[in-house]
């Protein structure tokens, strides 16, 4: 069997000749691109700069899925330039260090990509779920994560109640609250974060949003596609939804969630 990628893997790909660009006003960025000898390609593109932040690049990768990113903020600031003009000498950590601002961009990283003798990347793995109701047939289509899985009350005014059954653990959990997230490690930093205060490097985690009873988010490091979590909806109706899409699941009482680590990670460029 194929060995699964973890995250923080790398790779060497090909050297990048076409891209696209996902964001609001981005014709500099395209035309320096070109000018550098870049093709402008709407399908299938070597890369794709996601220029924006975070809902922008959480959109590019589900149009794009798997193609490698790049980050740019409109911001004319980041941690390449944050200080008095110089590099910083000791690397910044986690999601920050993926975004570049646009004048450094401009200045030296698309020359460097169009330099690179091949293009190096970094392996994120993607969350995924499925809706099923209680006679096991597939509510909608399942759906994929780069940041978490969110499975949210449906009225604000109401609780979820419902059941966590892990793969490590046949006992089922019950809980009341806001909602479940199942967050990869790269979404760790987001949403993940403010509601659970932590943050992790690898796998996965399953947490509760403002659960009545305190409940320790579970994270697994390593998991394998087949290790699924379960979350049935016992009472109240709810919510599946994947990072910030429109695309929105509706769950009745008795439906339930199977979620787990998606085959697809994400890619990103590493400069
Ligand atoms: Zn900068």
């Amino acid at each position: 069997m194929r060995k699964s990628i973890e995250d923080g893997q790398l790779f060497n790909l090909k050297p990048p000749k076409s891209f696209s660009i996902i964001g609001k006003n981005s014709n500099k960025i395209k035309s320096s691109l070109t000018k550098l000898g870049f093709k402008f390609k709407k399908s299938n593109p070597d890369f794709v700069v996601s220029f924006g932040g975070d809902g922008t690049l959480l959109a590019s990768e589900r149009i794009y899925p798997s193609i490698p990113k790049i980050c740019v903020r409109h911001d004319s600031i980041c941690f390449k330039c944050s200080k008095n003009g110089k590099v910083l000498t000791h690397p910044v950590k986690g999601r920050e260090s993926l975004f570049y601002c646009s004048n450094c961009f401009e200045k030296f990283v698309a020359q460097k990509l169009f330099n690179m003798p091949f293009m190096k990347v970094k392996s994120y793995i993607k969350v995924q779920a499925s809706a099923f109701n209680s006679k096991g047939i597939q509510i909608g289509k399942s759906l994929l994560a780069l940041n978490e899985i969110n499975i949210m009350h449906q009225k604000p005014q109401q609780a979820l109640r419902g059941q966590i059954i892990l793969f490590d653990n046949k006992k089922p959990i019950s809980f009341v609250s806001d909602g479940v997230l199942i967050a990869s490690a790269f979404g760790s930093s987001g949403y993940f974060q403010s509601c659970t205060r932590k943050k992790f490097n690898k796998g996965l985690a399953v947490a509760l949003v403002n659960p009545v009873r305190l409940w320790k988010p579970k994270i697994y490091s390593s998991i394998k596609e087949n290790q699924k979590i379960k979350v049935i909806v016992n009472r109240r109706h709810g919510l599946l939804y994947a990072d910030n899409s429109e695309e929105i699941i509706k769950l009745d009482v008795g439906d339930f969630v199977l979620s787990s680590r998606s085959k697809e990670c994400a890619y990103f460029i590493e400069i």
